[in-house]
């Protein structure tokens, strides 16, 4: 048996190194390294795959937030509001813009933002809602635009997990995450679950003046060379990781069918064990895994990890620390306790290894000593 690894991109890689080496190969014939041909072929299979009518390739997912957000208009002491249970990054551009984070607590079967929380959180300051598409199952997205709506407010999705997950609506039709709200952002990290070899992101919008005003602030606040109407960053994709991107994207489907397949031997594995509660799969999104994240319930986390270490089986807390608690945004606003759902959440989450290669083998020895622990 393979060594099993959090996630295996050694053994993805594997499958698909001659395309790979191949198109990295032609990038270097060319020397289009920024700004090439495959990143435009790439920013139309996107806008294809994802039935969004713009993407804007950029250098990472946090880029991609905060790009969002520069082009939203959003002015310092805005508030901004977004889940206690996440990535530090979406709170980390909130407040590097001198925004306000106001975050909220989450729900704790899908670990997402909680409307009623959100609606409480709503202040004449507040300008935006930012939901976070946990662990790849979208965030309750009807209700969430509906609020917005009502409020005014702008919607800013974080798809960086979700990327391929699809949204069904109440009358049935399907959307893509990240095409939903007024702008989304996504992550090409290497591990997530359309990852390429290096950093890596994009922002999607339908809306044509915001993709336009997205370009500008992507590339200096330019739209003619050395004219620079707005202030922007430097953020692109290079075309190595366009080239590598391209050929991933066009497995995504599979690659997410793959990872649901080992979620489902998961839940089945563990049907009868009181002491894990499985991830609760919701009626309105499809589920694309990121991560496999039990919620433990009268075991020691710890111990089981330091177990499965022993037998060389990794697993990760996501997350420990609520962002209200961390020591970058300790806040007088906050205290512990304001949060219960989340708070419990980080004490009690353990993730399992998920990504597109495990067998069923390595699936089999995971489940048995998880299993082992808890009967002793
Ligand atoms: C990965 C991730 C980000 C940041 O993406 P980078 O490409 O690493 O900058 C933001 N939000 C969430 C929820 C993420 O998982």
């Amino acid at each position: 048996m393979e060594k099993i690894q959090m996630v295996d991109l050694k053994a993805q890689y594997a499958k698909i190194k001659p395309e790979v080496d191949q198109a990295i190969q032609n990038v270097l014939d060319t020397t289009a390294f920024i700004n090439g041909p495959e990143v435009k072929d790439l920013q139309r299979e996107l806008e294809t795959y994802l039935g969004v009518k713009h993407v804007i390739p950029c250098a990472n997912g946090t880029d991609a937030l905060q790009m969002a957000m520069m082009a939203l208009g959003l002015k310092p002491g805005d508030e901004i509001i977004t889940a206690s249970f996440t990535f530090v990054a979406t709170a980390e551009v909130i407040a590097l813009l001198q925004l306000v984070p106001v975050v909220v607590d989450v729900d704790p079967d899908t670990f997402n933002v909680s409307i009623d929380s959100i609606e409480k959180a709503i202040t004449p300051r507040t300008k935006a809602i930012v939901p976070v598409h946990l662990f790849g199952q979208c965030a309750d997205m009807d209700k969430i635009m509906a609020l917005a709506a009502k409020h005014n407010l702008f919607v800013i999705e974080d798809a960086c997990q979700a990327i391929g997950a699809d949204y069904i609506h109440a009358n049935g039709k399907t959307a893509k995450a990240g095409t939903i709200g007024h702008v989304s952002a996504t992550s090409f990290f290497p591990s997530k679950n359309l990852g390429c070899y290096g950093d890596g992101g994009a922002i999607f919008t339908n809306d044509d003046e915001l993709a336009a005003q997205l370009r500008m602030i992507a590339n200096h606040g330019m739209k003619v060379r050395y004219y620079h109407d707005i202030i922007g960053v430097n953020s692109r994709l290079d075309s190595m990781q366009a080239a590598v991107l391209r050929i991933k994207l066009r497995k995504l489907d599979e690659y997410n069918a793959a990872r649901r397949k080992a979620a489902d031997y998961y839940d089945q594995a563990f049907r009868d064990i009181p002491q894990l509660k499985t991830p609760v799969r919701v009626k309105n999104s499809t589920h694309v895994f990121h991560q496999y994240t039990l919620v433990t319930n009268g075991i020691d986390r710890l111990k089981l990890q330091e177990f499965l270490a022993s037998k060389d089986i990794p697993a990760m807390i996501y997350y420990p620390v609520p962002l209200h608690m961390q020591k970058a945004y300790l806040d007088s606003r906050y205290k512990e306790g304001d949060f219960p759902n989340t708070e419990a959440l980080c004490k009690s989450v353990i993730s399992l290894p998920m990504h597109t290669e495990l067998t069923d083998e390595q699936l089999k020895y995971i489940t048995d000593h998880v299993i082992a622990f808890i009967r002793g």
